[in-house]
């Protein structure tokens, strides 16, 4: 079985760009150019410099010894929290933001949707000396007001999008619109494994460092590269592409991805999208997609506005039709007992996004000898208000 993408974009069923005729050529150049760019000795030596010194990788691999107690198993974090701006996020925007450069571009464009993204792209433009603009709905500048004055201090302008609901979706089609009539001097920094070809794959490659160094540092500390359980949580899914990576032709190795249920799965609140979507295509790519049953796009709802999204990258698609990951939810309650539980435990607040996956744990009976690794994909400061707001602590 074949999980890496084909040369027309596609993962078994999903994938390919769908895109309108006017940002073909710029999906075209991109597409033509990112294998190239980003196998040169000088691109890795500069991504990894990078990485090292700029982002503090390789990130820790934690032996979580009181949470292991808990499940009667070997539980090692995967430390992305301790990643520079507090996420995974910055692989990836170090990754385009240098191949930004080699294709001779000047300015960069993203969208966000709580920010988070938004600020790992201000970051990296600063580093590089680029004009950033990040287009944000409106309604999200108002509840995310810290990453906004974070992004404007970094250099970036932010944009606010005005259109539907003002959220992450019509920042998206600002950001697209913004690419259409600026495509020689612009590249637009993709978020997640989503979007069209190329982007889920470049965005993969970049974040399989995760799964590159878990494998090196298992050797080491358990004498063996493989573990037994890969745990992620899933919002577009770049930070559980990472860590699956490197791991997918080794099917002893379980994969198991973790979705926001929010309310619950049939609450009408949810995000959990391999339990509630159907094919469709968004954002570029053909996917699973919350929708209604003519075709529109669902709201999804979460606690965690990291895993807001209702689709996911086509890889993952593919991974769920055909088994290789296992998709499981955990719902609102759970990852934040759970972001509480690991607090109390470990001396770690971990994002609200990387708590589900932490609840996830509970669903499974664990063998003594299993080695489980969970990736803490961001840390929980950005989540102090939310935290607060649920109290129970
Ligand atoms: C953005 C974010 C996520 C979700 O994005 P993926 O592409 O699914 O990884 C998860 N965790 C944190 C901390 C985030 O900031």
């Amino acid at each position: 079985m074949n999980y890496k993408v084909n040369d027309r974009g596609y993962y078994g069923n999903f994938g390919g760009a769908y895109i309108p005729e006017m940002l073909y050529p710029n999906v075209e150049e991109l597409r033509n150019n990112y294998l190239k760019i980003i196998s040169e000795e000088g691109f890795k030596k500069e991504f990894y410099d990078l990485l090292k010194n700029y982002v503090g990788r390789p990130s820790p691999l934690y032996f979580a010894g009181r949470l292991s107690q808990k499940h009667s198993t070997k539980i090692y974090l995967k430390r992305e929290d301790l990643c520079h701006t507090g996420s995974h996020k910055i692989n990836n925007t170090i990754g385009q933001i240098l191949v930004a450069k080699r294709l001779g571009k000047q300015k960069i464009i993203a969208e966000t949707g709580a920010g988070q993204h938004g600020v790992a792209t201000a970051t990296v433009c600063a580093l590089i000396g680029m004009e950033c603009t990040v287009y944000m709905g409106k309604v999200d500048m108002e509840r995310q007001k810290p990453n906004v004055e974070r992004m404007r201090i970094l250099g970036a302008k932010v944009v606010p999008a005005l259109s539907g609901n003002m959220t992450l979706k019509d920042a998206t089609n600002e950001a697209m619109r913004h690419w259409i009539n600026n495509p020689t001097d612009t590249h637009y920094i993709i978020g997640s494994v989503v979007g069209p070809h190329p982007y889920p794959d470049m965005v993969a490659r970049f974040q399989s460092v995760i799964s590159e160094e878990i494998k090196k540092q298992l050797e080491e500390q358990e004498g063996n590269p493989y573990p037994d359980y890969v745990f992620a949580c899933v919002g577009g899914g770049s930070n559980a592409a990472g860590a699956f990576f490197n791991f997918l032709d080794d099917e002893h190795v379980n994969l198991v991805a973790v979705e926001a249920a929010g309310k619950g799965i049939n609450s009408g609140e949810s995000a959990a999208t391999t339990a509630l979507g159907k094919p469709g295509v968004l954002h570029g790519s053909k996917t699973l997609l919350i929708q209604t049953e003519d075709g529109q796009v669902i709201e999804p709802y979460s606690i965690s506005a990291g895993l807001d999204y209702p689709g996911i990258g086509p890889i993952h698609s593919h991974l769920f039709e055909v088994g290789r990951a296992k998709f499981v939810s955990a719902t609102d309650d759970e990852a934040m007992d759970a972001g509480i539980g690991l607090s109390k435990l470990e001396g770690i607040i971990p994002a609200v996004e990387s708590a589900h996956a932490i609840a996830a744990l509970d669903q499974f009976q664990f063998d003594k000898d299993d080695i489980v690794v969970v990736n803490l994909s961001g840390r929980g400061d950005k989540d102090l208000e939310t935290y607060i707001r649920w109290g129970k602590y």
